[in-house]
């Protein structure tokens, strides 16, 4: 009888709502409202045409691009199939069987799942108001603490915690606990890389991503700013060629158009506080959001299982939050303006908020 390891045939199979009616919008994962910068596609193909080479094992060129925009050193750059990958890899270098990682009670679910492929425990402390509680995170650290993983802005909650109160987290951590800042929607949040200093100190790594503003979740890129020593571990669990050649030409071309970029985020963060101060109009308690989306609470589990219902009979597909804790609320991704619209008519014309 063939047998997995233990902690494998442990884990959940990978799971994503139903799919919608066709031509349904989906505002199920976060995607971006619109294609990647024009200039994407050419370069792909282009470098599709030298498709029977290996893509650079070092990322060279993207690496180049990368410390341009974002002001940070090469050398402290490793990209990701994904930031998934570099997430999975972190976990897996620096905590397994007795080790724990701690996080939030509404943290990114891969943080738990990557713990489980390491065979780490999980631990989470719970949120206050959708928030990360940073007093709860330092009162949470045990002896067998190895990460403490954060999101900000969060996902799903969309919240934001101040550069000041990431400080304070770090400050107040021992210095032989990793902490993993993933930022991937930090450019909705704001410009540049404002923590990137605490990546010198030695114990603290942030992930970002080319899926939200940079609109390629398609060609799977992820990249992060890593303390060399920190670096060099990671580096080991990463697959030689992680990145297709197709991948690293996408990131890099969507780089050379910052604008295009900016606008992606100015066009989604209108749409999205259009839309959540109408829902709020409307009665919805949905919390501030540093994101592509939105989080939208109802009045219990049934009313959010209800108006999940009447969307996907709108032709709209949005993301039950069960698996985050959170039976009460949908996560919407912020979509055009059309679909926007045709989401906030749904939601405004019952009163699930308060059934
Ligand atoms: C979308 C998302 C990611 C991005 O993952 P990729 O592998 O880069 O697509 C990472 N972390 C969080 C919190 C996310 O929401």
């Amino acid at each position: 009888m063939i047998r997995p390891r233990r902690h494998v045939q442990g884990l959940a199979a990978y799971a994503l709502a139903p799919p919608g009616p066709e031509g349904a919008a989906l505002l199920n994962q976060n995607e971006a409202l619109r294609p990647p910068a024009p200039g994407v596609a050419d370069a792909v193909a282009r470098a599709v045409a030298t498709a029977h080479l290996y893509p650079d094992p070092d990322w060279t060129a993207l690496r180049a691009g990368l410390a341009g925009t974002y002001a940070v050193e090469a050398d402290a750059i490793l990209c990701g199939n994904g930031s998934m990958e570099l997430i999975v890899a972190l976990i897996a270098a620096y905590a397994g069987p007795g080790d724990e990682v701690l996080s939030t009670a509404q943290a990114y679910a891969l943080f738990r799942t990557a713990a489980a492929m390491s065979g780490a425990d999980y631990r989470a402390v719970p949120e206050a108001d959708y928030r990360v509680d940073v007093d709860a995170l330092l009162s949470g650290v045990g002896p067998a603490t190895r990460v403490v993983a954060v999101a900000n802005p969060g996902n799903p909650t969309g919240t934001y915690l101040p550069e000041g109160e990431i400080r304070r987290l770090r400050n107040g951590l021992r210095d032989d606990v990793l902490l993993l800042l993933d930022e991937a929607y930090g450019e909705f949040a704001g410009p540049g890389l404002p923590l990137a200093d605490l990546v010198t100190r030695g114990d603290t790594v942030i992930l970002r991503s080319f899926s939200k503003a940079w609109a390629l979740a398609g060609q799977r890129v992820g990249w992060g700013v890593l303390p060399a020593a920190v670096a060099a571990e990671v580096r080991k669990l990463l697959n030689p060629n992680n990145v297709s050649l197709g991948a690293q030409a996408a990131a890099r071309a969507a780089l050379s158009d910052p604008d295009y970029m900016a606008e992606t985020v100015s066009l989604t963060t209108g749409l999205r506080n259009r839309a959540a101060k109408r829902l709020r109009s409307a009665g919805y308690p949905v919390p501030e959001s540093a994101t592509n989306f939105l989080l939208v609470p109802f009045g219990s589990a049934e009313a959010a299982r209800a108006a999940d219902s009447a969307l996907r009979a709108a032709g709209i597909v949005v993301r039950p939050m069960g698996g985050y804790g959170l039976p009460d609320c949908l996560r919407i991704t912020v979509g055009t303006e059309d679909q926007m619209d045709a989401m906030v008519k749904v939601l405004a014309a019952s009163d699930w908020r308060k059934t």
